[in-house]
């Protein structure tokens, strides 16, 4: 009886190597991950793990890395119906004269299968938990619900009327119905999500802090994403908007701040004193021409700072694993020095980092004991990967989403062996395509003016 005696656990993953990103970042090759339900019970060397526990499924890949599931840190997800709709324009124009157009004729059918489409794409990608922000939060919240990812979602919040909720009070009232109704979700978290200091009144921000903290929950926005923001947040409040939130009470550990581009000394050193988070999108910061952010100024600073795709419409895709590799090298560039944001450091931004700026550090973000089963395993069986000195330079500099075989969350395996298990990607597609028919037929018509 080869099973006497031993532990018995509901799942066992092993591969060629396992990285933990645990406090100690400790690497096991070859190395197993043990399961129980939802729950991680053990991480260690293939053997010790093979000998102690009788497990009820093994998923076996010896030519596999494993590693914590990535986190997206700032996304709008239904904008993967947008992807390549607009590009190669100046940001107002792209926002003003496509985006916010586009937007105002959507409704809650619409974000229900854009974020199907999205979370497809983030589950091939290794991605197991993304923070969203965009209307029809509950129509979002709903396919998160159907699909078995996790995420925090919450409505985009803003002076004007929404084609969701109609004025702003009544987008407060949606987002604290939203508190409510997942509270005790296990996949899914509400946060607070005002557009930006550009689109939010003094009044509205306060009214979403309070909110924030009446649900202990996070206040997410958009913040110093480009020069002109911060130019016209001084012309109107004399603050940067970094100190626009300090003066009115909201820089603090709850607050996660996407882009966080253009800081001063002043607003980095009143940033790392809040305890606050910052998602950096670098390749929307690239291709919207923002700018670069100061992510190893704020690393040093002791500022958490994870990493976010940003929306399809300014990346184009929601590939973390390649998130991480532009991430890397725009700090070495920017600093001209190519040791600074290492490969393992791209990866704890996308991992640790992203899980503490969320607060769900004591669920997800490593393959440690105790926290959830969101894992991803990369198929190392390729010429791009083959051979491999260094796990974490293969996953940040070598691999891409693409090379994802297998991913679990909450314990549950939701891609197996590069297919998905909890939803139906042919009727995914075919939705999305029906959705972009409207906006595919007036594309067609402007592109024949632009090839000139
Ligand atoms: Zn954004």
């Amino acid at each position: 009886m080869a099973n006497l005696g031993k532990e018995p656990v509901s799942l066992l993953i092993t591969g060629a190597w396992v990285l933990t990103m645990n406090p100690q970042q400790e690497v096991f090759s070859p190395g197993a991950v043990a399961l129980v339900d939802d729950q991680i019970v053990a991480v260690g060397p293939l053997a010790e793990l093979q000998a102690r526990y009788a497990p009820a499924q093994v998923l076996d890949y010896p030519q596999g890395l494993i590693a914590p599931g990535l986190i997206n840190a700032h996304t709008h997800a239904a904008m993967a119906l947008f992807r390549g709709l607009a590009d190669d324009l100046p940001l107002d124009e792209w926002l003003n004269n496509y985006i916010f157009p586009a937007e105002s004729r959507i409704n809650g059918d619409f974000v229900y299968w854009g974020t199907k489409l999205a979370v497809a794409e983030m589950l091939l990608s290794g991605t197991t938990t993304f923070t969203d922000m965009y209307l029809f939060a509950g129509d979002v919240a709903r396919a998160v619900a159907e699909t078995g990812i996790r995420a925090v979602v919450g409505e985009v919040l803003y002076d004007f009327p929404s084609p969701n909720y109609g004025p702003p009070a009544a987008g407060l009232k949606y987002s604290e119905d939203l508190c409510r109704t997942y509270q005790d979700h296990p996949l899914i978290q509400v946060a607070i999500q005002p557009h930006a200091v550009y689109t939010c009144s003094p009044e509205l921000l306060l009214q979403c802090g309070e909110l924030a903290e009446k649900y202990d929950t996070r206040l997410i926005m958009h913040l110093s994403e480009t020069p002109q923001e911060v130019r016209d947040c001084q012309a109107k409040y004399g603050a940067t908007p970094v100190g626009h939130l300090y003066r009115l009470g909201l820089l603090n550990h709850r607050l996660l701040a996407d882009h966080a581009v253009e800081l001063s000394v002043a607003d980095r050193m009143l940033f790392a004193a809040s305890r606050g988070g910052v998602a950096h999108c670098p390749e929307s910061n690239m291709k919207l021409a923002s700018g670069i952010a100061p992510v190893v100024d704020l690393l040093k600073r002791g500022v958490p700072v994870a990493l976010g795709t940003d929306g399809c419409a300014s990346n184009n895709n929601l590939d973390l694993i390649q998130e991480m590799d532009t991430a890397a090298k725009l700090q070495k560039v920017h600093c001209q020095d190519p040791t600074v944001l290492p490969a393992p450091t791209a990866l704890k931004m996308a991992t640790v980092n992203g899980a503490r700026v969320l607060g769900l550090q004591d669920q997800v973000g490593a393959l440690v004991p105790g926290l959830k089963g969101d894992i991803m395993v990369i198929d190392l069986d390729q010429p791009h990967l083959t051979p491999l000195y260094d796990p974490y330079s293969h996953l940040v500099y070598a691999a891409t989403g693409a090379d994802v075989q297998t991913v679990l969350v909450h314990g549950r395996v939701l891609v197996q062996d590069r297919c998905l298990t909890s939803f139906d990607l042919e009727e995914t597609l075919a939705r999305a395509r029906e959705l972009a028919g409207g906006l595919l037929a007036k594309k067609v018509g402007n592109l024949a003016s632009r090839l000139g």
